[in-house]
């Protein structure tokens, strides 16, 4: 459909990115959403981590997730906000950790996916302002953006409106974690906590690693600031900071990083991953005349974003999908569409 009036449910990453798209192409768009930006992508760590996020059985996000990775540099020069390239560092803080990394290593080779694995001297020439560690391994290609930039330069960019509009072609439901009636039950949330630091020594590219089993990552931003995460954990309550949580994050993150003791800690922030039951998310059409979903990005709504984005503005202008994200394989389940 050419010159399509389209409204966008939901001003996180996700919405943000799609309407810019069908914008870009000439569409009609704005955005709806009272709280716009608040939502999980104020809370994401910005990692555009395709390799470094996968586990057994999520191939598939391997593969969509280079595909997003590679439309990343276009976006963020259109938007001018900085893509922070040179990789992600795994890193194992004992044997038992390093055992994790070199799994993900396997997995990733049997992917063809370049991965270079480092010894101990390996680590410390690569990132200085780790501590001691067992081992590791480095993603090249990996990088990253601070989406609270991203999301600010795009609604720079977009129609916000306080209300739908009457007589649209198209609506595109965006609204992450809390979907409306009757897709509820497609998405449900993973609570993540996640801690914000300033520090003399942050390091200087993305690393991850487990420290006594404990996953954490820390993310540079420049200038000192470094996003500490994060938590993950399915929960009803609001989201909130618990000590709890904050305490597993720092203790992990200070096996790794001596610097932190000295950090000062900025902010703690909690907000719910928009979770699928098959891990993959609904981009495409709902069951419902006119109506798109765009959600259920879990762990990478950010990595995501502009593929997501091409593949709305693909099915708005032509009617494809991509089967593997298509909303409707779950019709009929207990999750079900209709
Ligand atoms: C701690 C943490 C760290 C993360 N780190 C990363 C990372 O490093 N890399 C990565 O790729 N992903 C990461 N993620 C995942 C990523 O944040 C999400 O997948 C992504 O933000 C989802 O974007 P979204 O636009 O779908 O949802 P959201 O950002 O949640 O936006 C949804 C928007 O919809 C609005 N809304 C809700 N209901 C309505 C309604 N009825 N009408 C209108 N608007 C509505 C909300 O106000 C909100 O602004 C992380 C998530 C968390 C919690």
């Amino acid at each position: 459909m050419a010159g399509a009036r389209v409204d966008v449910l939901g001003a996180g990453i996700v919405g943000l990115t799609v309407a810019d798209e069908l914008a870009r192409r000439g569409h009609d768009v704005v955005v709806v959403d009272p709280q716009p930006a608040l939502g999980a992508s104020y809370a994401a760590a910005g990692m555009l981590s395709p390799a470094a996020e996968v586990w057994h059985g999520e191939e598939e996000i391997l593969r969509l997730g280079l595909a997003s990775l590679a439309l990343w540099p276009d976006l963020a020069g259109r938007l001018g906000t900085e893509l922070r390239r040179g990789g992600t560092l795994l890193v194992g803080y004992d044997a038992g950790d390093l055992q994790q990394v070199e799994r993900q290593a396997a997995l990733l080779h049997r992917h063809g996916h370049p991965v270079e694995l480092l010894g101990r001297a390996g680590v410390r020439s690569a990132e200085p302002s780790l501590g001691r560690v067992a081992g590791g391994a480095l993603l090249p290609a990996e990088a990253s953006v601070d989406p609270r930039a991203v999301c600010e330069a795009l609604l720079g960019r977009v129609v916000l409106r306080g209300a739908p509009r009457p007589g649209t072609d198209v609506t595109v439901v965006a609204t992450g974690a809390s979907l409306p009636q009757p897709w509820t039950g497609l998405v449900t949330g993973v609570r993540g906590e996640i801690l914000r630091l300033r520090s003399d020594d942050p390091p200087r590219r993305t690393v991850r690693g487990w420290a006594g089993g404990e996953p954490v990552y820390l993310v540079p931003r420049g200038d000192g600031r470094v996003v500490l995460g994060a938590t993950s954990e399915a929960h009803e309550a609001p989201p909130v900071v618990t000590a709890g949580g904050a305490l597993r994050l720092l203790a992990a993150a200070r096996a790794l990083w001596p610097a932190l003791d000295r950090a000062e800690l900025v902010e703690g922030t909690a907000r719910d991953r928009p979770a699928t039951a098959d891990g993959l998310p609904l981009v495409g059409p709902s069951g419902a005349d006119g109506v798109v979903l765009a959600a259920g990005h879990h762990r990478h709504g950010v990595l995501l974003a502009p593929l997501t984005a091409r593949l709305v503005a693909d099915h708005v202008e032509t009617g494809r999908v991509d089967p593997v994200l298509d909303p409707r394989r779950f019709a009929g389940t207990p999750e079900g569409v209709r």
